[in-house]
């Protein structure tokens, strides 16, 4: 995945507010790519970006490629939920009336599948007859991550795909997004768990008002082998 833009936002008075500036990131197959940051930075709107989530009225300039393919709508069409998979972080991107067995059954995915990934992130067999009300903050997110993972996805991009979880579920679900990068997928995951990041993550990038002010080795990063340029990413990473 390869991402180069830039967002104004259109819908505040400000018209030419840029909320996402000069972003410039890859993730390439084999790499988990952490993104961390200060809250109403833009890492959502970057998810958001990939996926064609943006408000209509949002204008952006730049460009979106997957495997050296612009990201239309017609590529997202046939990417999207399978060889491209999203972990939103609201809870409430699931559809409130429909039983959760059903909304996270993939076109391909098999019921072993599910039943698989269900049992790894410790949802019971009857989770599935549940509507969302019916599910705590963590089985929400736990039903996210599952249903992201259901088609063996090339790329995934998880928006916060821990709050709410405990830490040793927290610390599986990373472990299992290595896993997937370490089979080959992509990793595109944007967290305030810097602890985590830096213990799966290849890259990281650091998020401050709308752009990626540094990205590096996340290994550079744990032993000061790189000069942090920016002051903010210096008390970040401290
Ligand atoms: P957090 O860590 O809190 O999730 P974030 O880095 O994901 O923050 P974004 O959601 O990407 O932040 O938001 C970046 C900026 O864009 C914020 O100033 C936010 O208010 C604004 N913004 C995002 N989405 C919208 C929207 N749909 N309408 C108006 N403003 C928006
Ligand atoms: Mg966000």
């Amino acid at each position: 995945l390869s991402v180069s833009f830039s967002m104004y936002k259109g819908f505040f008075k400000k018209e030419n507010l840029e909320v996402v500036h000069s972003l410039s990131l890859e993730v390439n197959s084999g790499e988990v790519v952490a993104v961390v940051g200060s809250s109403g930075s833009g890492k959502s709107i970057l998810a958001h970006a990939v996926m064609g989530l943006l408000p209509k009225n949002a204008h952006m300039s730049g460009n979106i490629t997957y495997r050296g393919e612009k990201l239309d709508e017609i590529k997202r069409s046939e990417l999207l939920g399978r060889k491209i998979s999203f972990v939103p972080q609201s809870v409430d991107y699931l559809d409130p009336v429909m039983k959760v067995g059903k909304q996270v059954q993939g076109v391909y995915s098999t019921k072993k599948r599910q039943e698989d990934l269900f049992g790894k992130y410790h949802l019971d067999k009857n989770v599935e007859e549940m509507y969302p009300f019916q599910l705590s903050g963590g089985m929400a997110r736990r039903v996210l991550v599952s249903s992201a993972m259901m088609e063996s996805p090339e790329l995934i991009i998880a928006d916060e795909p821990t709050p709410g979880l405990s830490v040793e579920m927290a610390m599986e679900t990373l472990n299992h997004f290595r896993e997937m990068a370490d089979n080959g997928a992509g990793v595109l995951l944007i967290t305030h768990d810097i602890d985590l990041a830096l213990n799966v993550a290849d890259k990281i990038a650091v998020f401050y008002a709308g752009t990626i002010i540094e990205i590096a080795d996340t290994r550079d990063f744990i032993n000061g082998g790189i000069e942090l340029r920016h002051p903010y990413s210096r008390a970040f990473i401290s």
